[in-house]
C-alpha cells in the first residue's frame, strides 16, 4: 500500500507483476537444476563444486560426440586416439621371440613316439568312470576341433565369416551333444597353414583320453542340416572317417577323391601312427615344395603347388592301402563336407522339396567353401561370389535354429529375420516343426542306479 502510494496504483501494479513473474521464472531455475541433478547422477556424493564438474564434463562430452560424428561423416581422422575406424591393428601385431631353429638333418616328427597309447588310455578311463568316451548307447563322445589363424584376416570381412562359421558350428554341436574346441595357436611353426590341425589333433587326442572321436572341421565349412546325426554305428570298426570315394582314392589316385576339411578321427594308438604316417610332407619351406612336386606327379589332376594335406592322405592311402585301408572309412552316403559349388544354388530347390535331416544331397549336412580363403589374401574363386554363398549357406543352417523360436531370415540372402509363428501364452506348449528344441539324439542317458 506504500508502494502504491509512493509509485501511484498503476505503476505499482506493474512492479508486482514483474515481482510473480520472477517468482515463477526462479521456480523454473530450480527445478531445472533439480532435474538436471537426476538425469546427470550428480547426486550421491555431490558436493556443489563436483556437481558442476560433472555437468561440465557432461556437456562437454555430448559436444565432443556430436563434434565427432560430423567429423566421421567428413572422414576418419587418423590423429584420433579414440576412433576405431582410423585405428591400424597392426601396431599391436608384435612377434615377440625368435621361431625355434630346427635342425633340417633330423626328420620330423610331431612329438616323443607314442606305441602303448590304447593300454594307457584304457587304464585312463577305467580309473575315470566319471569321464566316459560313450556318452549313451551307441553315441560316442566327440569333440570338434576347429581354427584359423593367430592373426587377423587380410581383410576384416574375414573375421566377420569365421565369426558367423564358429556361430554355426557352435549352434550344430548344442543341438547334437558335442563339445567344440577352438584354435588359434600355431603349436609348431613348421607346420603352418593347412597343416597345423595335425600337431593340434594329436596334442587334443592325447590330452583327452575321454573322447572317442575328434571331428576336424575346416572354418570355411559350415552346417547345412542342424537335425542330421551322425550314424555312428556304421563307424564302429572304422578309425578315421571322410568324404570320399574308394575307387576315385584307391583306383584313380585323384587328388579330390577325399577331402580333409571335414573328417573323424577315433582315439586309437592307430590314429596316432596315422599322424605320424601323414606328417612328414608338412613342414614348410624345402620339405613341402619337394613333395608337392611328387604329389602333382603321382596324383591325378593335382595342380602345381607345395605339398597340402589332403593329397598326402590320397597318397598314403593309394600307395598303402594295405597298411590303412581297413580302418578307413570313405563315407559318400551323405555330405560330411559337401563341396559349395555344386550346392549353394540349389538351396531353395531343397527347401521346396526337402526337410533337414537327410545329409544328404537333398539337404547337406556340411557346406565346405574349398578355394574361397575369406581370411586370406587370394581366393581360386570371385570374392562376391565366395561371400554371398557363404552368406546363403549360413542362413539356410541358421534358419533350421531360429525356426525353433519362431523366426527365419527374410530370405537366404537377407540378414534380417521374421516371425514365422505367432507367440502363445503357454510359452512350453509349444513345439517347432523339426524337433529340434528337445531331439532324442540330445537327452541325456541317465543310467537308472
Ligand atoms: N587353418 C588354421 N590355422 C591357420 C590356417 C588355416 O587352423 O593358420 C585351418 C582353417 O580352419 C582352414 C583350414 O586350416 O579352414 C584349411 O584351410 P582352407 O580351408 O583355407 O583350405 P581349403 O579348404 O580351401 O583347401
Ligand atoms: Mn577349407
Amino acid at each position: 500500500m506504500l508502494l502504491e502510494k509512493c509509485l501511484g496504483a498503476q505503476r505499482s501494479r506493474r512492479i508486482q507483476r514483474a515481482l510473480r513473474h520472477s517468482k515463477v521464472t526462479i521456480l523454473c531455475l530450480v527445478l531445472t537444476v533439480v532435474v538436471l541433478r537426476g538425469t546427470i547422477g550428480a547426486g550421491k556424493f555431490g558436493t556443489p563444486e563436483q556437481d558442476f564438474l560433472e555437468i561440465r564434463d557432461h556437456f562437454y562430452s555430448r559436444k565432443r560426440a556430436e563434434a565427432h560424428r560430423v567429423l566421421e561423416e567428413v572422414h576418419a581422422t587418423p590423429s584420433d586416439p579414440n576412433n576405431y575406424n582410423a585405428f591400424d591393428i597392426k601396431k599391436l601385431l608384435v612377434d615377440e621371440g625368435e621361431e625355434e631353429q630346427v635342425d633340417p638333418n633330423k626328420p620330423y616328427t610331431l612329438g616323443p613316439k607314442i606305441s602303448n597309447w590304447d593300454e594307457l588310455r584304457s587304464k585312463w578311463l577305467r580309473e575315470n568312470p566319471n569321464f566316459p568316451n560313450f556318452i549313451g548307447p551307441g553315441k560316442p563322445r566327440v569333440l570338434l576341433v576347429t581354427g584359423s589363424s593367430p592373426k587377423p584376416c587380410e581383410n576384416p570381412v574375414g573375421d566377420h565369416y569365421l565369426l558367423k562359421s564358429i556361430k554355426n558350428k557352435i549352434d550344430y554341436c548344442r543341438l547334437h551333444g558335442i563339445e567344440v574346441f577352438y584354435n588359434m595357436a600355431l603349436l609348431d611353426a613348421e607346420m603352418a597353414g593347412f597343416w597345423a590341425k595335425l600337431p593340434l589333433i594329436r596334442k587334443l587326442l592325447l590330452s583327452h583320453p575321454e573322447v572317442e572321436f575328434l571331428w576336424w572341421m575346416d572354418s570355411d565349412a559350415m552346417f547345412t542340416d542342424m537335425a542330421f546325426e551322425l550314424p555312428w554305428e556304421r563307424y564302429k570298426d572304422s578309425n578315421f572317417v571322410m568324404h570320399g570315394w574308394n575307387k576315385t582314392v584307391y583306383d584313380e589316385k585323384s587328388w579330390i577323391g577325399l577331402n580333409t576339411g571335414s573328417f573323424l578321427l577315433r582315439n586309437t594308438q592307430w590314429s596316432l601312427d596315422m599322424l605320424d604316417a601323414w606328417a612328414p610332407m608338412g613342414p614348410k619351406g624345402k620339405i613341402r615344395e619337394e613333395a608337392g612336386k611328387v604329389l602333382t606327379k603321382e596324383l591325378k589332376g593335382r595342380p602345381v603347388f607345395e605339398a597340402d594335406d589332403q593329397s598326402a592322405m590320397v597318397y598314403i592311402l593309394a600307395t598303402q592301402r594295405q597298411k590303412w585301408g581297413d580302418k578307413v572309412y570313405l563315407e559318400s552316403g551323405y555330405y560330411l563336407h559337401g563341396y559349395w559349388g555344386i550346392l549353394v544354388d540349389r538351396y531353395e530347390e531343397m527347401i521346396e522339396n526337402y526337410r533337414p535331416g537327410l545329409g544328404d544331397h537333398r539337404w547337406p549336412l556340411v557346406t565346405h567353401f574349398v578355394g574361397c580363403k575369406p581370411c586370406g589374401k587370394l581366393a581360386d574363386y570371385p570374392v562376391e561370389r565366395c561371400l554371398k554363398q557363404m552368406d546363403r549357406a549360413f542362413n539356410f543352417g541358421d534358419n533350421q535354429i531360429l525356426q525353433i523360436y519362431g523366426f527365419a531370415h527374410r530370405s537366404l540372402g537377407s540378414r534380417r529375420v521374421k516371425r514365422v509363428r505367432n507367440q502363445k501364452n503357454i510359452p512350453l506348449e509349444v513345439k517347432d516343426e523339426l524337433g529340434l528344441l528337445h531331439p532324442a539324439f540330445k537327452a541325456a542317458k541317465v543310467s537308472s542306479s
